[in-house]
């Protein structure tokens, strides 16, 4: 086990696997070598995940299996977003942890590191903020996570937003959006290393800039990151927020073939009801035509929504409305998540009445209306030739993705022939599943 060596599993959403990655460069850049197994690691890292009670758990399991295999020696830290939280119920479910690092100041990776392996305390060293804000990020590493030729680049993170439901603005503060310049940075650095993928996330992306002062800041980025990297030929939004998608916004999709047609727009219900109580914008009327506007001005336009069912007092009625939307608005890729009670939020006080057993039965009947449509959608497929970025090969089938589906979220390509990971290559579509596509490569 060399002196400076990690082990670092992430857990969680791709903005976490951002902080990751600046984790990892941080300490390669001090010298420290990163390894795959824990046992070769002196400094063992999970950067948790706390949003809902599945990743809390799924934490503290990852971490009792670690903290189970521990040597003398090594040091284990909890760092993330369940640990900004809960850093007491960590230490109380796994003693063994040495270090506690929130997540709003994941770049003390370093210097916790080197306090651990200096004075190894008999105590958790805890590393939390004082702010409710996020710390700086911009510390000289990039804060993009690169697979295969995609690759995600924060451009804020925290949340203004006051959604009742949710606890990122508990765990990570406010909107903290990066300058523009260091964004560019990044992005010009990607293009260098030849990805063909951008991702742009936050929260919230069209908040971005909100804090800055700038006004329809997600636009004014676009625009400036076209202006810097012409190379990259795809750049994709992820995490819209409605009622934020602004006509600028639309026009630069609609006129700019580096932006793809795709729109991520969390929608979490569609009864205003149901809105109002979540605290989220219920003006449906704004939701139907501006989804006309963006299909009417963006050809091919691929939408995805996310949807909450069983949230505190859903009625048949409520839960009526949202599947008659889904029917109607026909989605390309749609997320249902059932309500996850979460104290501290502002929705506590309603409770958590609707019984689990009709959260599923909800969740499933939204699921299997979007089966079939989007088995449709896939159909109208055929027969078409897709630009599709390779992700992976078995044999003579390479796997990838088009401009449709965002990785990890959405579909797949299965495609007959060969072609290089991260290459962007044409396949002609030859059949259809509910969410994923079959075709075969055609020769450029
Ligand atoms: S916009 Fe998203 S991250 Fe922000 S409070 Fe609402 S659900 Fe949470």
């Amino acid at each position: 086990m060399k002196e400076k060596s990690f082990y670092l599993t992430s857990l969680g959403c791709a903005k976490n696997t951002v902080d990751s990655s600046s984790m990892a460069a941080l300490l390669l850049q001090e010298g420290y070598t990163q390894v795959r197994r824990p046992s070769h690691a002196k400094l063992l890292i999970v950067n948790t995940c706390g949003f809902i009670q599945p990743s809390r758990e799924e934490a503290i399991h990852i971490l009792q299996e670690l903290a189970r295999k521990k040597r003398p020696g090594q040091f284990l830290v909890a760092a993330g977003c369940l640990t900004e939280r809960f850093s007491r119920m960590v230490v109380e479910q796994v003693p063994q942890v040495d270090g506690i690092l929130g997540t709003k100041n994941w770049m003390d990776i370093v210097s916790l590191a080197a306090r651990l392996r200096a004075e190894n305390p008999p105590k958790t060293l805890f590393n939390l903020p004082e702010s409710t804000q996020l710390s700086r990020d911009e510390v000289g590493v990039s804060r993009a996570t690169v697979q295969g030729g995609s690759a995600y680049l924060k451009i804020a993170d925290g949340c203004h937003r006051p959604c009742a439901f949710c606890t990122i603005p508990l765990i990570k503060g406010t909107t903290t959006s990066r300058p523009v310049s260091a964004i560019i940075q990044d992005v010009q650095n990607l293009q260098e290393q030849g990805v063909q993928e951008l991702i742009l996330i936050a929260q919230d992306t069209t908040s971005y800039g909100w804090d800055l002062g700038l006004k329809d800041g997600l636009a004014v980025l676009l625009e400036e990151i076209l202006k810097s990297t012409p190379h990259i030929p795809w750049i994709r939004l992820l995490y819209t927020y409605p009622g934020y998608v602004t006509n600028r916004l639309i026009e630069l999709m609609a006129s700019q073939p580096q932006i793809l047609p795709y729109l991520d727009m969390p929608l979490q219900h569609a009864h205003p009801g149901i809105l109002t109580r979540m605290r989220r914008p219920a003006n449906m009327d704004w939701v139907y035509k501006t989804l006309e506007k963006m299909r009417k001005a963006i050809p091919g336009l691929t939408l995805r929504t996310t949807f909450i069912v069983g949230y505190p007092g859903e009625t048949e009625t409520e839960f009526q409305t949202l599947l008659d939307f889904v029917a109607e608005i026909r989605f390309d890729h749609v997320g249902v998540f059932p309500f996850s009670f979460e104290a501290g939020t502002a929705s506590e006080p309603l409770g958590d009445p609707v019984p689990p057993e009709i959260k599923q039965e909800r969740l499933e009947k939204v699921m299997l209306l979007q089966q079939d449509i989007s088995q449709q959608n896939n159909q109208a497929q055929i027969g078409k030739t897709l630009q599709v970025i390779i992700e992976g090969r078995e044999d003579t089938i390479s796997v990838g993705r088009s401009y449709r589906d965002a990785p990890e979220i959405d579909g797949l390509i299965f495609a007959e022939g060969k072609a290089a990971i991260g290459k962007i290559v044409p396949v002609k579509i030859t059949g259809a599943l509910p969410y994923d596509l079959l075709g075969h490569i055609q020769q450029s």
